[in-house]
Protein backbone atom coordinates (compact mmCIF):
# COMPACT_ATOMS: atom_id res chain seq x y z
CA UNK A 1 0.00 0.00 0.00
CA UNK A 2 1.44 3.66 -1.27
CA UNK A 3 0.11 7.24 -1.25
CA UNK A 4 1.35 10.19 -2.51
CA UNK A 5 0.24 13.14 -0.10
CA UNK A 6 0.22 16.49 -1.17
CA UNK A 7 -0.37 18.99 1.37
CA UNK A 8 -0.52 23.04 0.72
CA UNK A 9 1.68 22.86 -3.07
CA UNK A 10 3.43 26.28 -4.23
CA UNK A 11 5.66 26.92 -6.61
CA UNK A 12 6.41 29.55 -8.84
CA UNK A 13 9.18 29.43 -11.87
CA UNK A 14 12.56 29.68 -10.68
CA UNK A 15 13.77 33.15 -9.94
CA UNK A 16 10.52 34.74 -10.58
CA UNK A 17 7.70 35.44 -8.37
CA UNK A 18 5.13 34.06 -11.14
CA UNK A 19 3.56 31.48 -8.89
CA UNK A 20 2.11 28.69 -10.59
CA UNK A 21 0.74 26.48 -8.13
CA UNK A 22 -0.80 27.85 -5.26
CA UNK A 23 -1.57 25.83 -2.47
CA UNK A 24 -2.62 22.02 -4.05
CA UNK A 25 -3.75 19.44 -1.74
CA UNK A 26 -4.30 15.77 -2.82
CA UNK A 27 -3.89 12.09 -1.93
CA UNK A 28 -3.18 9.40 -4.31
CA UNK A 29 -3.54 6.01 -2.32
CA UNK A 30 -2.23 2.47 -4.58
CA UNK A 31 -5.16 0.76 -6.46
CA UNK A 32 -6.92 4.97 -7.04
CA UNK A 33 -7.34 6.75 -9.85
CA UNK A 34 -7.79 10.70 -9.62
CA UNK A 35 -8.30 12.74 -12.63
CA UNK A 36 -7.20 16.43 -13.29
CA UNK A 37 -8.87 18.20 -15.42
CA UNK A 38 -8.79 22.20 -16.28
CA UNK A 39 -8.22 25.42 -18.29
CA UNK A 40 -4.63 25.57 -20.92
CA UNK A 41 -2.21 27.15 -18.20
CA UNK A 42 -4.33 26.29 -15.08
CA UNK A 43 -0.93 24.36 -14.12
CA UNK A 44 -1.32 20.81 -14.95
CA UNK A 45 1.68 20.47 -16.09
CA UNK A 46 3.68 22.35 -13.66
CA UNK A 47 2.32 19.88 -11.01
CA UNK A 48 3.62 16.93 -12.67
CA UNK A 49 6.81 18.26 -13.39
CA UNK A 50 7.33 19.68 -9.59
CA UNK A 51 6.37 16.55 -8.44
CA UNK A 52 9.08 14.80 -10.45
CA UNK A 53 11.88 17.49 -9.41
CA UNK A 54 12.00 19.23 -13.43
CA UNK A 55 14.65 21.63 -13.17
CA UNK A 56 13.32 25.16 -13.72
CA UNK A 57 10.71 25.48 -10.53
CA UNK A 58 10.52 26.60 -7.13
CA UNK A 59 9.03 25.03 -4.42
CA UNK A 60 7.63 27.79 -1.99
CA UNK A 61 5.19 25.87 0.29
CA UNK A 62 3.92 22.96 1.49
CA UNK A 63 4.91 19.25 1.39
CA UNK A 64 4.97 16.23 -0.83
CA UNK A 65 5.47 12.96 0.91
CA UNK A 66 5.82 9.36 -1.08
CA UNK A 67 4.74 6.63 1.96
CA UNK A 68 5.77 9.44 4.58
CA UNK A 69 9.31 10.38 3.24
CA UNK A 70 9.66 13.68 1.65
CA UNK A 71 10.47 13.85 -1.83
CA UNK A 72 10.91 17.16 -2.56
CA UNK A 73 14.69 17.13 -1.63
CA UNK A 74 15.07 14.04 -3.56
CA UNK A 75 16.82 14.11 -7.02
CA UNK A 76 14.54 13.46 -9.87
CA UNK A 77 15.87 10.02 -10.23
CA UNK A 78 15.52 9.21 -6.63
CA UNK A 79 11.80 10.21 -7.10
CA UNK A 80 11.32 7.38 -9.86
CA UNK A 81 13.68 4.89 -7.60
CA UNK A 82 10.95 5.52 -4.69
CA UNK A 83 8.04 4.38 -7.31
CA UNK A 84 7.38 7.75 -9.16
CA UNK A 85 6.84 7.82 -12.68
CA UNK A 86 6.02 10.92 -14.99
CA UNK A 87 4.24 10.20 -18.42
CA UNK A 88 5.13 13.46 -19.69
CA UNK A 89 2.67 15.34 -21.95
CA UNK A 90 5.55 15.97 -24.70
CA UNK A 91 7.78 12.72 -24.16
CA UNK A 92 11.52 13.59 -24.88
CA UNK A 93 12.98 12.86 -27.50
CA UNK A 94 17.29 11.25 -26.83
CA UNK A 95 18.84 10.33 -30.14
CA UNK A 96 21.06 7.27 -29.29
CA UNK A 97 19.29 5.67 -26.83
CA UNK A 98 16.38 2.62 -27.39
CA UNK A 99 13.76 1.85 -25.26
CA UNK A 100 15.28 -1.41 -24.56
CA UNK A 101 18.76 0.49 -23.23
CA UNK A 102 16.41 2.89 -21.17
CA UNK A 103 14.67 -0.45 -19.86
CA UNK A 104 17.74 -1.80 -19.19
CA UNK A 105 19.65 0.73 -17.37
CA UNK A 106 16.74 1.46 -14.95
CA UNK A 107 16.36 -1.99 -14.11
CA UNK A 108 20.22 -2.09 -13.58
CA UNK A 109 20.13 0.85 -11.71
CA UNK A 110 17.26 -0.47 -9.20
CA UNK A 111 18.74 -3.97 -8.92
CA UNK A 112 16.44 -5.66 -10.66
CA UNK A 113 16.71 -8.68 -12.41
CA UNK A 114 16.53 -8.24 -15.93
CA UNK A 115 17.09 -12.12 -17.12
CA UNK A 116 13.67 -11.89 -18.47
CA UNK A 117 13.36 -8.63 -19.36
CA UNK A 118 13.56 -8.66 -23.72
CA UNK A 119 10.63 -10.78 -23.08
CA UNK A 120 8.97 -8.60 -20.61
CA UNK A 121 8.94 -5.77 -22.98
CA UNK A 122 7.48 -7.72 -25.44
CA UNK A 123 4.31 -9.16 -23.74
CA UNK A 124 3.82 -5.11 -22.73
CA UNK A 125 4.09 -3.86 -26.38
CA UNK A 126 1.44 -6.56 -27.25
CA UNK A 127 -0.82 -5.31 -24.83
CA UNK A 128 -1.12 -1.98 -26.07
CA UNK A 129 -0.36 -2.57 -30.03
CA UNK A 130 2.98 -1.15 -30.52
CA UNK A 131 5.03 -2.33 -32.87
CA UNK A 132 8.03 -4.15 -31.69
CA UNK A 133 10.07 -2.53 -34.95
CA UNK A 134 9.84 0.54 -32.20
CA UNK A 135 12.01 -1.12 -29.42
CA UNK A 136 14.81 -0.72 -30.93
CA UNK A 137 14.81 2.53 -32.57
CA UNK A 138 15.94 6.03 -30.30
CA UNK A 139 13.58 6.44 -28.14
CA UNK A 140 10.67 8.76 -29.08
CA UNK A 141 12.71 9.78 -32.05
CA UNK A 142 10.19 10.41 -34.92
CA UNK A 143 7.15 9.12 -33.15
CA UNK A 144 4.16 9.94 -33.61
CA UNK A 145 2.88 11.84 -30.69
CA UNK A 146 0.44 8.52 -30.27
CA UNK A 147 3.14 5.94 -30.81
CA UNK A 148 4.59 7.89 -27.71
CA UNK A 149 2.26 7.69 -25.39
CA UNK A 150 2.24 4.36 -25.70
CA UNK A 151 5.89 4.35 -25.58
CA UNK A 152 5.47 6.04 -22.42
CA UNK A 153 2.73 3.38 -21.28
CA UNK A 154 5.07 0.31 -22.22
CA UNK A 155 7.75 1.87 -19.84
CA UNK A 156 5.02 2.23 -17.37
CA UNK A 157 3.88 -1.40 -17.69
CA UNK A 158 7.58 -2.94 -17.47
CA UNK A 159 8.89 -0.64 -14.46
CA UNK A 160 5.74 -1.16 -12.20
CA UNK A 161 5.68 1.61 -10.59
CA UNK A 162 3.68 2.83 -7.58
CA UNK A 163 2.09 5.77 -8.64
CA UNK A 164 1.80 7.22 -12.00
CA UNK A 165 1.40 10.69 -13.17
CA UNK A 166 -0.02 10.68 -16.53
CA UNK A 167 0.34 13.90 -18.33
CA UNK A 168 -2.43 14.42 -20.88
CA UNK A 169 -2.03 10.26 -22.20
CA UNK A 170 -4.90 10.62 -24.10
CA UNK A 171 -3.29 13.20 -26.61
CA UNK A 172 -2.43 12.27 -29.85
CA UNK A 173 -3.72 8.27 -30.05
CA UNK A 174 -6.36 7.45 -32.09
CA UNK A 175 -9.59 5.58 -30.82
CA UNK A 176 -8.20 1.61 -30.45
CA UNK A 177 -4.29 3.13 -29.25
CA UNK A 178 -6.76 5.45 -26.38
CA UNK A 179 -8.68 1.76 -25.38
CA UNK A 180 -5.38 -0.41 -25.11
CA UNK A 181 -3.59 2.56 -22.97
CA UNK A 182 -6.82 3.30 -21.31
CA UNK A 183 -7.33 -0.40 -20.33
CA UNK A 184 -3.56 -1.24 -20.01
CA UNK A 185 -3.52 1.80 -17.06
CA UNK A 186 -6.89 0.21 -15.56
CA UNK A 187 -5.53 -2.93 -15.48
CA UNK A 188 -2.30 -2.21 -13.73
CA UNK A 189 -4.43 -0.25 -10.85
CA UNK A 190 -5.95 -3.56 -10.42
CA UNK A 191 -3.03 -6.00 -10.83
CA UNK A 192 -0.14 -4.27 -9.47
CA UNK A 193 -2.37 -1.46 -6.98
CA UNK A 194 -0.75 0.95 -9.22
CA UNK A 195 -2.17 4.66 -8.09
CA UNK A 196 -2.58 7.25 -11.02
CA UNK A 197 -3.03 11.00 -11.60
CA UNK A 198 -4.06 11.52 -14.71
CA UNK A 199 -4.41 14.78 -16.41
CA UNK A 200 -6.82 15.12 -19.28
CA UNK A 201 -9.70 17.07 -21.49
CA UNK A 202 -11.40 14.39 -22.16
CA UNK A 203 -13.68 12.05 -20.43
CA UNK A 204 -13.72 9.63 -23.23
CA UNK A 205 -10.35 8.73 -21.65
CA UNK A 206 -12.15 8.07 -18.37
CA UNK A 207 -14.66 5.23 -19.97
CA UNK A 208 -11.87 2.68 -19.25
CA UNK A 209 -9.38 4.15 -17.06
CA UNK A 210 -12.50 4.55 -14.46
CA UNK A 211 -11.30 7.67 -11.80
CA UNK A 212 -12.22 7.34 -8.47
CA UNK A 213 -12.07 11.02 -8.32
CA UNK A 214 -11.97 13.73 -10.57
CA UNK A 215 -10.40 17.21 -9.87
CA UNK A 216 -10.38 20.72 -11.51
CA UNK A 217 -7.38 22.55 -11.77
CA UNK A 218 -8.13 26.26 -12.27
CA UNK A 219 -5.40 29.03 -11.35
CA UNK A 220 -2.71 26.80 -9.70
CA UNK A 221 -5.54 25.41 -7.09
CA UNK A 222 -8.03 22.12 -7.05
CA UNK A 223 -11.45 24.27 -7.22
CA UNK A 224 -13.45 21.59 -7.13
CA UNK A 225 -13.63 17.60 -6.72
CA UNK A 226 -16.66 15.18 -7.69
CA UNK A 227 -17.09 11.36 -8.66
CA UNK A 228 -16.53 10.19 -12.38
CA UNK A 229 -19.58 12.06 -13.56
CA UNK A 230 -17.69 15.86 -13.09
CA UNK A 231 -15.82 14.72 -16.15
CA UNK A 232 -18.77 14.43 -18.00
CA UNK A 233 -20.24 17.65 -16.43
CA UNK A 234 -17.27 19.62 -17.33
CA UNK A 235 -17.12 18.23 -21.00
CA UNK A 236 -20.50 20.20 -21.33
CA UNK A 237 -20.11 23.04 -19.73
CA UNK A 238 -16.77 24.01 -19.73
CA UNK A 239 -14.00 25.82 -17.43
CA UNK A 240 -16.72 29.12 -17.28
CA UNK A 241 -17.49 28.69 -13.46
CA UNK A 242 -14.03 28.46 -12.48
CA UNK A 243 -12.52 31.02 -14.84
CA UNK A 244 -12.66 34.78 -14.57
CA UNK A 245 -11.58 37.90 -16.48
CA UNK A 246 -11.77 40.17 -13.53
CA UNK A 247 -8.01 39.58 -12.03
CA UNK A 248 -4.58 39.44 -12.30
CA UNK A 249 -4.20 37.57 -16.07
CA UNK A 250 -5.33 41.00 -17.17
CA UNK A 251 -1.81 42.23 -15.87
CA UNK A 252 -0.16 43.79 -18.81
CA UNK A 253 -3.04 44.51 -20.73
CA UNK A 254 -4.22 48.17 -20.94
CA UNK A 255 -7.34 49.42 -22.13
CA UNK A 256 -7.55 52.44 -24.88
CA UNK A 257 -7.14 56.02 -23.40
CA UNK A 258 -9.77 58.80 -24.85
CA UNK A 259 -9.18 59.70 -28.60
CA UNK A 260 -7.10 56.51 -28.81
CA UNK A 261 -7.57 54.12 -31.75
CA UNK A 262 -6.44 50.28 -31.75
CA UNK A 263 -4.17 50.75 -34.62
CA UNK A 264 -2.35 53.74 -32.17
CA UNK A 265 -1.55 50.90 -29.62
CA UNK A 266 0.68 49.35 -31.87
CA UNK A 267 2.23 52.55 -34.02
CA UNK A 268 5.87 52.41 -34.01
CA UNK A 269 6.55 55.48 -31.08
CA UNK A 270 9.82 56.34 -33.19
CA UNK A 271 7.75 56.96 -36.25
P1 LIG B 1 -1.39 23.29 -18.17
O1 LIG B 1 -2.44 23.30 -17.10
O2 LIG B 1 -1.99 23.68 -19.50
O3 LIG B 1 -0.61 22.02 -18.23
P2 LIG B 1 1.17 24.44 -17.46
O4 LIG B 1 1.41 23.87 -16.13
O5 LIG B 1 1.94 23.88 -18.60
O6 LIG B 1 -0.39 24.47 -17.78
O7 LIG B 1 1.50 25.99 -17.41
C1 LIG B 1 0.93 26.87 -16.41
C2 LIG B 1 1.41 28.28 -16.66
O8 LIG B 1 2.80 28.39 -16.34
C3 LIG B 1 1.29 28.73 -18.12
O9 LIG B 1 0.89 30.08 -18.12
C4 LIG B 1 2.69 28.54 -18.66
O10 LIG B 1 2.96 29.41 -19.71
C5 LIG B 1 3.52 28.87 -17.43
N1 LIG B 1 4.83 28.18 -17.42
C6 LIG B 1 5.04 26.85 -17.24
N2 LIG B 1 6.35 26.57 -17.27
C7 LIG B 1 6.98 27.74 -17.47
C8 LIG B 1 8.35 28.14 -17.60
N3 LIG B 1 9.33 27.24 -17.50
N4 LIG B 1 8.63 29.45 -17.80
C9 LIG B 1 7.62 30.37 -17.90
N5 LIG B 1 6.33 30.08 -17.78
C10 LIG B 1 6.00 28.79 -17.58
MG1 LIG C 1 -0.16 20.67 -19.73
Amino acid sequence: MSELVIRGLRAVIANTDNEILRGIDLTIRSGEVHAIMGPNGAGKSTLSHVLLGKPGYEVTGGTVELDGVDILGMETWQRAQAGLFLGMQYPTEVPGVSLNDMLAASFAASDRDSEDLDSLIRTEADRIGFDHKFLDRPLNVDLSGGEKKRNETLQLGVLKPRIAILDELDSGLDVDALRMVSQRVEAATEEDQLGVLVITHYSRLLEELRPDQVHVLAKGQIVKSGGAGLADELEETGYGEFVSDDDDDDAGKRNLADGETFADMFADPLA
